[in-house]
């Protein structure tokens, strides 16, 4: 695995690694790798005859310097695994690379990045479109990974390359859970042991609602109901529990397919996201 540190190095490499008619799945990440990040490896490899992934802890996405700080660093360990994991290439970038003096330039996507994420994190999905499509600019991939953990994050960056037309192919990768339930995250280690194994009612409470609203049940009250929960459960604050349009994320009072679940909510001073897909059962005789 080759691993480029060197602005300068990045081309020279690709090329290399390119050679003629390869393809190549890039999978962008802030490390502190898990097997979340090691499941969309495992998916570019299976799409692409050559794998790159990047490692970079991008500052313009975090609106909260703190979170910034404390986000866990675990390189030594992270490289291990992409070479375990078969990764071709990896890049890690630094910020003064990325964003030069005078730096000037945001892309900023309007609709799909407003609500949710976007208002509780003002400025997070600027941060993340700004430098995935300074990421997918400098590889050139054929194709790159994202997970749908991070739902409103995958149909921001899909409006990005349908808009702006950079030339690769978007994939999605299911969420991966521990055994419990809950959503693999690098913030999860941020958690005590008596807060982990609570955090579970995040999922729990989707999944009751999922299937409440999937069996013809309410929205509201069965949101609320999961809200409750996830309060009674030790969570300390929800930014929001919401069922919406899949792509669109707009709000559903009514089910209508597509749509998922999402949420957002705080535990021990960590705030963790998850997101599930909500059917509508078939109503015989209806
Ligand atoms: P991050 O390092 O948190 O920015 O994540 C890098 C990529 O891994 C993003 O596309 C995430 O959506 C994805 N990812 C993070 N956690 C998971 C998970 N539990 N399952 C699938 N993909 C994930």
């Amino acid at each position: 695995m080759q691993i480029i540190r060197a602005l300068d190095a990045l081309k020279p490499a690709l090329a290399q690694l390119r050679g003629s008619g390869d393809t190549l799945a890039l999978v962008p990440t802030m490390g502190a790798l898990h097997d979340g990040h090691l499941a969309l490896v495992a998916e570019a490899k299976a799409v692409a005859t050559r794998v790159a992934a990047t490692i970079f802890v991008n500052p313009l996405q975090f609106n909260d310097p703190k979170d910034l700080a404390r986000y866990p660093r675990t390189e030594e360990a992270d490289l291990a695994r992409l070479e375990a994991a078969g990764c071709d290439l990896v890049w890690l970038p630094t910020p003064a690379q990325l964003y030069p003096d005078g730096f000037a330039t945001n892309i900023s996507v309007r609709g799909v990045s407003e609500r949710w994420e976007g208002e509780h994190r003002p400025g997070h999905f600027d941060g993340v479109a700004t430098v995935v499509a300074k990421l997918l600019l400098a590889v050139r991939p054929t194709h790159a990974l994202f997970g749908e953990k991070d739902w409103q994050q995958l149909a921001v960056i899909r409006r990005v390359e349908a808009d702006l037309g950079i030339g690769v192919e978007i994939l999605g990768h299911p969420t991966v859970r521990e055994a419990d339930g809950l959503a693999m995250s690098s913030r999860n280690a941020l958690l005590s042991p008596e807060k982990r194994s609570k955090a579970v009612a995040l999922p729990t409470a989707l999944h009751a609602a999922g299937k409440e609203i999937g069996a013809g049940g309410a929205v509201g009250p069965a949101l609320e109901r999961a809200k409750a929960a996830l309060l009674s459960g030790g969570f300390s604050t929800v930014d929001y529990l919401a069922l919406v349009d899949s792509r669109s994320l707009e709000p559903l009072e009514k089910p209508r397919e597509p749509m998922r679940l999402i949420a957002a909510a705080s535990i021990g001073g960590v705030r963790l996201i998850d997101n599930i897909p909500v059917t509508l059962e078939q109503q015989v005789g209806r």
